[in-house]
């Protein structure tokens, strides 16, 4: 018989947004199906009714798709006008909570067999029963109270309505995990206690589901983080239990931050936390959220703010908040690319040389799914190190085509930059590219390249310094060159980047003056400051009415500067 193919699946629970370790998983799960000519299965685990939302799911399959990483079997949606997903092979729904009756089914054999039973023990009983074991220093582990009560009178009750929870009977032996990045790993019958596989509310708990999942969809090899590590005895318990082979099990590492704690999405609440702290916020400074929630989140180090409501608070206190999830990384202006290399090295390693003979580290998604193997997978910890997916973002800038930069970055400020969207033609944005690029880390640079075209003509700061040095030193050439400028840049037809750079090439000559001396008081006086793009391009996008109004506005005060 062929080996049967290989899949993978991926299978996030939509309680937020797509972190950039679920990323990694499913950049991996999906580079171990295609270097296997496999499949890449795509779950959403929305078994936990009260922390999952559609939304959050939504928002998951859009990060997916920006990274590129489309899955073969799994929700069926458009996104920037690619279809993915779908159910080729009638293993779906792919929605945990739309699958209820099949995880019913398999409860309910377990019953049957012996394998799990009914306990009625209300929140409140087991809450006393932990505080119990923490009293008496012993783990709290349950206690088999039901299976005191006879198998009868358990059905008897559940029949009759009474609340009630699903345990599995966990066998009472060592389980041993073939992991094939960490190898053997045994655990013992003490670390398991007899734990729940549906819950008082009728949906099944994450064990139980994924279990049951991955042996009707198919999987293969199951790939994911670390610290699901501890889980996974009980799964094989639950795979025996219902007869289902055991898949490949390969545990990836936990990533940290550069500090060395765990990488979490409670760094971006702590950041913005210690803000509030420094300043001496006590109450919400922004509006969409109340000054309650803020003092108990302040007081509480495990509490999290809406996204949405801490970007707002980090703006108002002008902090940074670390980008932790995908979509703090997009928004950041970070490209797909360099960021799903950069992901494909926290935890692997290709072991290949360049031909300079360095570590091989630069390379593509293509490459990752040729050569994906799980000998690379470090055992330790990886670390996040933002300089370095800084340079590989900066460098993959620098080698994009101009038009592909400017494409890239139209649609990305359409969404993340709408004030500077718009204000210029793409033509002019392709032009402008060669000098925007080398000096772009990220998309979100453009802003500092081009926020010229922004400011208010009669709000520019002219900082004495600066003035000093390209307007009034020497006698004032600059500040007469400006003068002189002025009168030609009224003229000058058509008002285009050319014309421009002509007119004051000729006004340079025919004064003698190098092109700098010309240029620079003129790019001052509409920027501001002595760098910008092409001076020609610089007044273009601005155009003459504002040009003029910067320029006069700019011998003012220079003026004044002089005299006073
Ligand atoms: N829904 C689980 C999570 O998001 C999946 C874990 C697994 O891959 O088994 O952590």
């Amino acid at each position: 018989m062929p080996p049967a193919p290989v899949i993978t699946r991926f299978a996030p629970s939509p309680t937020g947004h797509l972190h950039i370790g679920g990323a990694r998983t499913a950049l991996f799960c999906l580079a171990y199906a295609r270097k296997h000519s496999g499949r890449f299965v795509l779950r959403i685990e929305d078994t936990d009714q009260r922390r999952s939302s559609e939304a959050a799911a939504g928002g998951i399959l859009e990060d997916l798709a920006w990274l590129g990483l489309a899955w073969d079997d799994g929700p069926e949606v458009e996104v920037a006008g690619a279809n993915l997903g779908g159910d080729e092979r009638g293993v779906g729904p792919f929605h945990q909570s739309k699958r209820l009756d099949t995880y019913n089914e398999r409860i309910d054999a377990l019953i049957a067999s012996g394998a799990a039973y009914a306990a009625f023990e209300t929140p409140d009983e087991l809450e006393a029963k932990r505080r119990e074991a923490i009293a008496q220093k012993v783990g709290n582990r349950y206690d088999r109270a039901a299976l005191e009560i006879p198998a009868e009178e358990r059905a008897r009750r559940v029949a009759a309505g009474e609340e009630h929870v699903v345990r599995f009977r966990m066998p009472d032996e060592a389980i041993s995990v073939h992991d094939e990045v960490l190898g053997e790993v045994t655990v013992g019958p003490d670390e398991f206690d007899d734990f729940i596989i549906r819950k008082r509310d009728g949906f099944p708990t994450y064990h139980l589901a994924v279990v049951v999942d991955d042996a009707l969809m198919g999987v293969t090899h199951v790939l994911r983080g670390q610290e699901h590590l501890i889980n996974t005895p009980r799964h094989i318990a639950l795979q025996r239990a219902m007869g289902f082979n055991v898949p490949t099990y390969a545990h990836m590492p936990l990533i940290f931050n550069a500090d060395g704690s765990k990488m979490s999405k409670r760094d971006k609440d702590k950041a913005v936390r210690a803000a509030c702290k420094a300043s001496g916020v006590s109450e919400s400074p922004v509006a969409s959220i109340d000054g309650a929630t803020v003092a108990a989140w302040l007081k509480d180090k495990t509490r999290q703010l809406p996204s949405e409501a801490l970007l707002e608070l980090a703006a108002v206190l002008s902090v940074e908040v670390p980008e932790i999830d995908v979509g703090d990384f997009q928004r950041a202006g970070y490209l797909p690319q360099p960021l799903l290399n950069f992901l494909a090295l926290l935890g692997w390693n290709p072991k290949q040389k360049t031909a300079g003979g360095q570590d091989l580290e630069r390379f593509d998604l293509d490459f990752l799914c040729a050569h994906f193997d799980f000998g690379g997978v470090g055992k330790t910890n990886a670390k996040f190190d933002r300089a370095k997916l800084l340079s590989f973002n900066a460098d993959y800038i620098a080698e994009m085509s101009d038009e592909a930069f400017v494409d890239t970055w139209l649609a990305w400020a359409e969404r993340y930059d709408a004030d500077l969207h718009g204000r210029f033609t793409r033509e002019q944005l392709v032009r402008l590219a060669p000098a925007m690029r080398p000096r772009c880390k990220t998309l979100r640079d453009v802003r500092t390249i081009l926020g010229f075209v922004l400011l208010d003509d009669a709000g520019i700061d002219y900082d004495g310094k600066v003035l000093h040095k390209h307007l009034l030193k020497g006698g004032a050439k600059g500040l007469e060159a400006l003068e002189g400028m002025r009168g030609v840049l009224a003229e000058v037809q058509p008002f285009g980047a050319a014309a421009i750079d002509a007119a004051v090439a000729g006004y340079a000559s025919e004064h003698e003056l190098g092109m700098g001396k010309v240029a620079q008081p003129i790019r001052v006086a509409v920027t501001g400051n002595g760098v910008s793009p092409p001076l020609g391009d610089t007044l273009e996008v601005i155009g003459r009415e504002r040009a003029l109004a910067r320029i006069d506005r700019c011998v003012q005060i220079a003026k004044a500067e002089v005299s006073g």
